[in-house]
């Protein structure tokens, strides 16, 4: 029996015109408001995060950002400051692989974008994985290993406390391609949360929630999130769809 309350994030990425945000969203809200035992969260682009929240407030469903920039404010043409986030939401994804690989995020842009939600009251959902090379190079404990330890370095046991780490092996996302539930978990029962207990401590790193991403689905929703170590999930593709979000949230019962 596990004591974490899992959580199933939707990641809807570039995706959505204010009109079809309010369409999914406005979907959503019927097919989930008697749900009490999953968080959910959606992350929206940034254009959709008022419409996110004005049809969200007062239902069970939370808003998320999909990226952030450390500074409070300044000469950053393009970027969105925490502060300015905190007005929209409650949570904000960190270092998608996406933004990794596309938009040079490193760890250590990671470790600053973590800091500088946690300073305001934003949740970071903090993004982990390895690409296909390292997977079958063997080297999946040691890269994901590393980008938790430098993304989750220096935070105390309150602020570690507020982060969700979501592991999204590259190869598994947008590829239709999903991990074992037994490959996945592997990840976070041997790599991942070992990890946070020896940073944070037993206690802190075993109620920090570790989602699983990369192509999940409603038929492997529920055999994923019921193993020890996989408390809900980071969704792509299948968070833009009503029926597929709410079987997936339906998965985490
Ligand atoms: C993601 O974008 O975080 C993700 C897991 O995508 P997908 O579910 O489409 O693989």
């Amino acid at each position: 029996m596990k004591t974490r309350r899992p959580i199933v994030a939707g990641n809807w990425k570039m995706n959505k015109t204010l009109a079809e945000a309010g369409e999914l969203l406005e979907g959503l809200v019927p097919e989930l408001k008697d749900v009490d035992s999953v968080g959910i969260i959606v992350c929206t682009p940034y254009t959709n995060l008022a419409v996110a929240k004005e049809k969200l407030a007062g239902t069970n469903i939370k808003v998320g950002a999909q990226n952030l920039h450390w500074e409070k404010s300044g000469a950053f043409t393009g970027e969105v400051s925490a502060d300015m986030l905190k007005d929209f939401c409650e949570y904000v994804i960190i270092g998608h692989s996406e933004r990794r690989a596309m938009f040079g995020e490193t760890d250590e842009t990671v470790n600053k974008k973590v800091f500088a939600s946690l300073e305001v009251g934003l949740m970071p959902i903090v993004c982990v994985g390895e690409t296909l090379e390292e997977n079958e190079a063997g080297q999946t404990a040691e890269v994901v290993g590393r980008m938790v330890r430098e993304g989750l370095k220096g935070l105390d046991q309150e602020k570690a406390a507020r982060v969700v780490v979501a592991y999204e092996p590259v190869w598994a996302i947008g590829t239709g391609k999903t991990a074992t539930p037994e490959q996945a978990n592997d990840v976070h029962k041997n790599v991942i949360r070992p990890i946070l207990r020896e940073m944070f401590g037993e206690a802190v790193g075993d109620g920090m929630r570790i989602l699983y991403g990369g192509s999940v689905k409603p038929g492997n929703a529920k055999e994923l999130f019921g193993m020890s170590d996989i408390d809900g999930g980071l969704i792509g593709g299948a968070s833009l769809k009503v029926a597929d979000f709410v079987g997936i949230v339906e998965g985490a019962f």
